[in-house]
């Protein structure tokens, strides 16, 4: 059994819950226990503890643990992403291909800890220095989703950790293995006890508990926009701070100008590989008039060259659904999507079993075309292989239904144009913009976020991370 780390110990919970291979559903990956509230106290205090010290460990301290997980993500990337791939279902290359991400995350904020720099500003006053530095926050508490199950938790700890932060992080029910792998391999590394808690466990008790816990000084949550919305209020009620990474209705716009390669490559990866299950996902394609149907052609005909079937497969393009209530989500969506009179053009069909005839959560990618700006289909967030696409007449019409959403993480557009791609980049309402590239798919060093209901607070990744992690003093001296 695989137990939650609290103040260095790995200890058993009061509830054990079983991993589930959504590939094949009779597969249990492991089982891990599960925390209640008394033990998220237990880690919370720890954590409290352990701050005191590490806040003020030496950047090499920091530097040598977090490069030194990094080496071992990377030099275990073939075990870890087998692992990925299992408990979330996402195909072997995918999952390798985050557990590589982790591990360069791990090696980029190594380096961070080294270049926590500040400033020194004249004064005003004659004979007076003024200094600004940055400091960690205190205890941090990470809540993450179960899409990216090793770097998400991977892109909020080691900013956490290279800052001088102490944390704990409560992974997804679903995929707790690759937290634990994270948990493991930092202890291993040096970490100094109770600096990082792991409390697998339910949301209603453990992560409740992270948020109502004045034990806590920051909380940074990914996932859903009825969950953020619950961590924002229970932080303003406290003075917590927090930031949000949430859903999003990303859009892809097609223009007549584009390459039809380029775009259908693109359009093709951001809405269905990963399974559709990326916050950076496409699910509306915005496609005008004149390369219209010449590029649903050319969806379709891909569509249908794609493999879907056990994420561990090779060959394999599109692994499960990650559960059955996940699955259930997206039949929902495609007959919303049938009853409010779009056309399936492709796919959409659930499959009980894969190739070797063993059970799981598989669904072929669907495409509805003729579809309208105000369906649902168009502006809730389904999180799965489904993508519709909407006519526009012109650029102009395009961009405007690009916006035309509550969300507003990431955006794509594919064209040839320089002016049209150039005024794009700038008009487009989202934290992030992709001229001829998927929407999913980003940098480890570069900022992370998005805009509107998306996103709220500082962004994630690259330098602008510190923004979160730390907090930032500004000293005055007579000399
Ligand atoms: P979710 O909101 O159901 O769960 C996210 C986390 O919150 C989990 O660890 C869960 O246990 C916890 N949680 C649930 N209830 C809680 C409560 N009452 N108090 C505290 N914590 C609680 O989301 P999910 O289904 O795991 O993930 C899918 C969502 O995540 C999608 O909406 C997707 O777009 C979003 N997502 C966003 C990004 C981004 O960076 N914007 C990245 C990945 C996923």
């Amino acid at each position: 059994m695989f137990k939650n780390l609290i103040n260095g110990e790995w200890v058993e919970g009061p509830r054990v819950s079983r991993n589930i291979n959504p590939s094949d559903t009779r597969d249990v990956v492991g089982e891990y226990a599960q925390a209640d509230v008394a033990q998220t106290r237990d880690a919370i205090a720890a954590a409290r503890a352990a701050f005191g010290k590490w806040s003020l460990s030496t950047p090499q301290q920091r530097f040598d643990i977090l490069d030194a997980a990094g080496n071992e993500v990377l030099a275990r990337r073939a075990e870890l992403g087998d692992l990925l791939a299992r408990e979330e279902g996402k195909t072997l290359p995918e999952a390798i291909g985050e557990v590589v991400r982790a591990g360069n995350i791990f090696k980029f904020f190594a380096g961070e800890a080294l270049r926590v720099g500040g400033e020194t500003i004249p004064s005003v006053r004659p004979g007076v220095g003024v200094e600004v530095t940055r400091e960690p926050i205190g205890v941090v508490g990470l809540i993450t989703p179960w899409n990216f199950p090793i770097a998400i938790p991977t892109w909020k700890l080691a900013p956490a950790l290279a800052f001088g932060n102490t944390v704990v992080l409560k992974p997804a029910d679903l995929v707790p293995g690759s937290a634990w792998a994270l948990a493991d391999i930092l202890k291993r590394a040096g970490l100094p006890d109770g600096v990082l808690n792991l409390v697998m466990g339910r949301g209603s008790e453990v992560g409740a508990e992270l948020l109502e816990n004045r034990g806590v000084d920051a909380i940074s949550f990914t996932g859903s926009v009825g969950t953020g919305q619950r961590v924002a209020a229970a932080a303003v009620a406290r003075g917590a701070k927090f930031q949000l990474e949430m859903g999003g209705k990303n859009p892809f716009v097609v223009l007549d100008d584009a390459d039809l390669d380029v775009a259908v490559a693109a359009a093709v990866n951001s809405g269905f590989f990963s399974t559709g299950q990326r916050c950076t996902a496409s699910s509306r394609l915005i496609v005008t008039e004149g390369i219209h149907d010449r590029f649903i052609d050319a969806v379709v005909a891909k569509m249908k060259t794609l493999k879907v079937d056990d994420a561990r497969k090779a060959g394999t393009d599109i692994g499960p659904v990650v559960d059955e209530r996940q699955l259930a989500q997206d039949l929902e969506y495609i007959a919303i999507a049938k009853a409010e009179g779009a056309t399936l053009a492709a796919g959409g069909e659930a499959l009980p079993t894969n190739s070797a005839g063993a059970p799981g959560f598989y669904l072929t990618p669907a495409l509805f075309t003729e579809t309208a700006a105000s369906m649902r289909i168009n502006q809730e967030e389904v999180f799965g292989p489904v993508v519709s696409v909407i006519r526009a007449k012109d650029y102009d019409e395009a961009l405007a239904l690009a916006n035309d959403t509550p969300f507003g993480l990431a955006t794509g557009i594919a064209t040839t144009s320089l002016k049209h791609a150039t005024h794009f980049k700038r008009h487009a309402q989202a934290g992030m913009v992709m001229v001829n590239l998927p929407t999913a798919g980003v940098d480890y060093h570069v900022p992370f976020g998005g805009r509107k209901s998306s996103s709220y607070g500082p962004r994630e990744q690259g330098r602008y991370a510190a923004e979160f992690y730390t907090t930032v003093k500004t000293a005055y001296t007579q000399a």
